[in-house]
């Protein structure tokens, strides 16, 4: 966090007090950029851009679970980004069956731990519900049910 134009690296933890790496979100110490939006491993530990981008390339390492369900394909997927305020670096995804590439976003969670629970409690839902599709409230109530 940024505090009297001192950068604390939420990676490393070291404080960076050059005033363009605070502007940038520098850190002189993991020689890269580490803010303000913040990157997570598959199991939430942070991260810089750099090594972010090189697990991107690696596209398997992003679905964590998958599976085909009533024609529909549901994945568990990491994007690895958490800016605190809308992204979150888990998420869990449907595909309809018609082939199309559109996806519709159920949730998004803060850990792997999380995805892995709404995965299981919505492939549960669907074979007990053919035909049907859980909306967010529907994934939010199994979850906690769980
Ligand atoms: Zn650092």
């Amino acid at each position: 966090m940024i505090v009297d134009d001192v950068l604390t690296c939420p990676v490393c933890g070291t404080p960076n007090r050059a005033p363009d790496d605070a502007t940038n979100g520098y850190c002189g110490r993991c020689h890269d950029f580490t803010w303000p939006v913040k990157f997570v491993d598959i199991h939430g530990h942070p991260m810089t851009l750099t090594g972010w981008a090189k697990l991107c390339e690696a596209i398997a390492v992003r679905i964590l679970a998958d599976t085909t369900i009533d024609s529909y394909r549901l994945r568990a997927i990491w994007t690895g980004v958490c800016d605190g305020l809308c992204a979150m670096p888990f998420g869990l995804a449907l595909y309809p069956p018609d082939g199309r590439r559109h996806l519709t976003v159920l949730e998004e969670f803060n850990s792997r731990a999380e995805v892995d629970l709404a995965f299981t409690a919505v492939a549960l839902w669907m074979g007990a519900h053919p035909g049907t599709l859980p909306t967010a409230a529907v994934v939010h109530d199994l979850m906690e049910a769980r």
